[in-house]
């Protein structure tokens, strides 16, 4: 099957919003072995937007249309598909119910544009949509299928995943499942782990392994389409076990919603431990982001943020003329921050991050360099880091790095 993928919207034209969803759904449709050959972008324009439809019907048998299910004016991707088609909007009930019970809980009266958002092209194949108003669909003529997506990404990506993939797996292969097992590494780059597992990038077709990065972790997705869920889940575990074999020291754990910080949870919770940590160049985000995982409270009652080496020493309770002496950026300080919060607070493990955020140098050295220390009964480690980039990215790399360090 040949894909063809219209990002509509005149902000992508003008610059002024960056065609993510299109490179996400590129993505989603080679996982399923199918090649886009085309992408175009055009504006808010019924007629552009027509001529850009007939231009990709006359050469893909699938054609997938971003944005424009909304309620505005200016979105008019449905209407001008249905147009295209011959074929009237007709209402989705499952779709307008959802608007209704939206409407009813938010106390806004909706306008007859809102209504319109639950209208489908008549014949075609609903994807619903879970987190936002604006119905999705799959329009066939003939062998030819026309998919409408809406645009914001927090729609659009979940619609993708869970509507659309499993439905086009379907009609590409008469496959009844398409299944996934997401795996999910830390503390080794995109370029590093794919070199790693060059040969089942390129080897598989089904399953396929597709490796992506998101906030300095690399995920990679196995996803496999087969007549039957056990079926799929054969293809996908050896290719899943050769995985983790090579990249054992860096994989943390696995599924889509399954962050560090939750990682960090549950292993404290099988421990029954309770964490605390000190934070100097992170000042806290690593102790933001337990809070994130819900039933964190149990395991974690609190911490430290000691920017300074005078807090440092008087919340830690240290003397603060050995930490200036050793620099608050050293093996030392990183394990007196642990040992010191460990103690203050009574828990079982401390995690503790002292470095330089950048831009520039600090006490002669270099942005980028971080010390982190764990403390347990059993004693105290400190191990240092080069982390490259941003100030934001050495502090979002020191966060995942601590976290990391606790479950080690
Ligand atoms: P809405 O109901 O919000 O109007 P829509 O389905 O009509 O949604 P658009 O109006 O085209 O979608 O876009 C809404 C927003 O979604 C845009 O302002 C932009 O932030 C985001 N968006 C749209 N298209 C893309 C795209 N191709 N890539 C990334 N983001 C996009
Ligand atoms: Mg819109």
């Amino acid at each position: 099957m040949k894909a063809e993928i219209i990002a509509v919207g005149t902000e992508i034209l003008l610059g002024q919003i960056t065609n993510t969803n299109a490179s996400v759904v590129a993505r989603a449709l080679a996982t399923l072995g199918i090649d886009s050959l085309h992408q175009q972008v055009v504006g808010d324009n019924p007629e552009r937007l027509t001529a850009a439809i007939d231009l990709a019907a006359h050469r893909a048998d699938l054609v997938v249309l971003i944005g424009g299910l909304g309620p505005t004016k200016d979105d008019l991707t449905k209407q001008t598909l249905a147009a295209y088609l011959h074929v009237p909007l007709v209402v989705n009930f499952p779709a307008h119910e959802n608007l209704r019970r939206y409407a009813k809980q938010s106390g806004h009266a909706m306008t007859p544009n809102n209504w319109v958002q639950a209208k489908l092209p008549f014949g075609a194949q609903p994807l619903t949509n879970h987190v936002g108003l604006a119905v999705g669909a799959i329009a066939s003529r003939g062998p030819q299928h026309f998919v409408l997506l809406p645009g914001p990404p927090r729609e659009f990506e979940p619609m993708v995943r869970d509507e659309l993939l499993p439905a086009l797996a379907k009609l590409a292969g008469g496959h009844a499942v398409l299944r996934s097992r997401v795996l999910r590494f830390f503390g080794i780059g995109e370029s590093a782990l794919v070199t790693q597992i060059a040969d089942l990038i390129d080897g598989q077709t089904n399953p396929t392994v597709a490796p992506y990065i998101k906030d300095f972790e690399v995920t990679v997705r196995v996803t496999a389409k087969a007549a039957s869920d056990a079926e799929a889940d054969a293809l996908i575990a050896p290719i899943a076990q050769e995985l983790l074999t090579r990249l054992a020291p860096y994989c943390y754990g696995d599924g889509d919603d399954n962050s560090l910080a939750q990682t960090v949870v549950r292993g404290l919770a099988d421990r029954q431990w309770q964490l605390t940590a000190a934070e100097s160049l992170t000042a806290g985000a690593l102790q933001g982001a337990l809070g994130d995982v819900a039933g964190v409270s149990e395991w974690f009652k609190g911490g430290f943020v000691t920017y300074s080496n005078a807090t440092k020493a008087s919340m830690l309770g240290l003397d603060k003329a050995t930490i200036d002496a050793h620099g608050a950026v050293s093996e030392y300080t990183a394990k007196a921050m642990a040992k010191g919060a460990l103690r203050q607070v009574g828990a079982d493990i401390a995690v503790s991050l002292t470095g330089v955020a950048g831009p520039g140098p600090n006490e002669g050295q270099p942005a980028g360099t971080v010390w982190i220390g764990v403390a347990t009964a059993q004693g105290v480690t400190a191990q240092e880091y080069h982390f490259a980039g941003t100030r934001n990215s050495v502090r979002g790399r020191a966060v995942k790095a601590g976290l990391f360090a606790v479950i080690q």
